[in-house]
């Protein structure tokens, strides 16, 4: 699961990420919320954890322009405590609130209840759509009850595409997202990865639609 951090206060930013990338989450860490606008097309978060004072643009503007295009979970994490404060980060679609100072379990423990929440409460690590069965805690697929061997960056493809269907997703998302924000590689290796991808999943290999020029997108019928 990845995790987008906006934070501008180091010490604080940087606790975080030791503590997540512990807890074994993919950590993005920006210190302020023009940066994070900027990235987050190319890096797409599973959820963000957002402070609220921040320089350049503030918290609960960020909140406002994300919300026009996506439903990621947002857990607000602030010094401001008063009840206005909670509810108006509410009232923008935060997730929920949490008041510094906070202790990382009481932070992760945000984290899995939104996640869960996210995912209808259903048990948090499957996903099953068209006959696909992802489980992303053990990495295994099944596709009509039979398992499905995947490589590492094929598995990656196909649960980013199955957590957000009807998403449309341009070839360099994909890249930052499956193959890491820092790289060389050409958007090619997405076209050569989805195409075994679509191999593998035969019959649902239909599901992963081309978009001519702009890129791919999860579609179940
Ligand atoms: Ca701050």
């Amino acid at each position: 699961m990845r995790i987008m951090v906006i934070e501008d206060e180091a010490a604080l930013r940087e606790l975080i990420e030791y503590d997540l990338t512990k807890a074994g989450f993919a950590c993005l860490c920006l210190e302020n919320a023009n940066d994070a606008l900027m990235v987050v097309e190319d890096w797409v978060p599973d959820l963000i954890l957002l402070d609220l004072m921040l320089p350049g643009l503030q918290g609960l503007q960020f909140l406002e322009i994300i919300r026009k295009t996506r439903r990621t979970p947002v857990i607000v994490i602030s010094a401001r405590n008063s009840e206005n404060d909670i509810i108006a980060a509410l009232d923008r679609g935060a997730d929920d609130y949490v008041t510094k100072p906070f202790s990382l379990n009481y932070l992760e423990a945000k984290i899995r209840a939104v996640t869960r929440r996210g995912q209808g409460g259903l048990s948090s690590s499957v996903i099953e759509a068209g006959g696909i069965r992802l489980d992303l805690t053990s990495h295994k697929v099944k596709v009509d009850n039979q398992p499905l061997s995947l490589t590492q960056k094929e598995f990656e493809l196909l649960s980013l595409f199955m957590r957000s269907p009807g998403q449309v997703f341009s070839r360099n998302q994909l890249l930052n997202s499956v193959w890491g924000y820092d790289n060389e590689l050409i958007s090619r290796t997405v076209d050569a990865h989805v195409a075994t991808l679509r191999k593998k999943l035969t019959n649902r290999g239909k599901y992963i639609q081309t978009l001519p020029k702009i890129g791919y997108s999860w579609e179940v019928d």
